[in-house]
């Protein structure tokens, strides 16, 4: 049982802990930041330091997210930042269509509280969720983020009028330093829209 399970207690809550990767998380991670703010951030999944703190992004993929809302002159107060998985998969595999089905209701929930104008989605799995407007069953038919990268799209999700702008994956950018430079090309695109927001 995740150590703050009691904490949540509705019905999106209880789906996600139906699932295996709940049952052997250490922590339940909802999210961080301000959920005042008009602009989210969704990642894939809680790794091992998010899941012993509770907080998404806070290991070496959180830093290079820091960069990014720095060199846009944000503060972790001025964004909300979420992910696809409450919880993390052991050895941070891949999120299972499973899981985000049962997960995701949650997200959906913080959404339509929060009401977000810019959505930035990062890597393959968040930004297929939005595409497939939150139809897990049609994320798979859906561009990947190598075509997608930097490439701002209004949309409907769910009622709420968004703009998407689909980035790689903090994670992508330690792994992959050829990515560096699109990846400061599409902060350029962030910083537009947000001071549109
Ligand atoms: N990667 C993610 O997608 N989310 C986190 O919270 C941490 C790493």
């Amino acid at each position: 049982m995740a150590l703050n399970d009691g904490v949540f207690d509705f019905p999106e809550a209880e789906l996600v802990k139906q699932t295996e990767i709940c049952k052997n998380c250490k922590n339940i991670v909802v999210g961080k930041g301000s959920e005042k703010s008009k602009i989210l951030f969704v990642g894939e999944a809680p790794g091992r330091n998010e899941d012993e703190q509770g907080l998404p992004f806070v290991g070496a993929a959180g830093k290079n997210l820091d960069k990014l809302l720095q060199g846009v002159g944000l503060s972790i107060n001025d964004v909300y930042i979420a992910n696809i998985l409450k919880c993390r998969p052991p050895e941070n595999r891949n999120p299972l269509p499973e899981e985000i089905k049962l997960h995701t209701p949650w997200l959906i929930k913080q959404i339509k509280e929060m009401k977000p104008e810019v959505v930035c989605s990062l890597g393959n799995y968040a930004t297929k969720f939005f595409l497939a407007k939150g139809i897990v069953e049609e994320m798979n038919a859906q561009p990947g983020i190598t075509t997608l990268h930097g490439k701002v799209r209004q949309m409907d999700f769910l009622g709420l009028d968004i703009k998407l702008i689909p980035l790689f994956h903090p994670a992508a950018i330690i792994y992959n330093q050829k990515l560096k430079v699109d990846w400061e090309k599409d902060m350029e695109i962030v910083k537009k829209e947000i001071s549109k927001a």
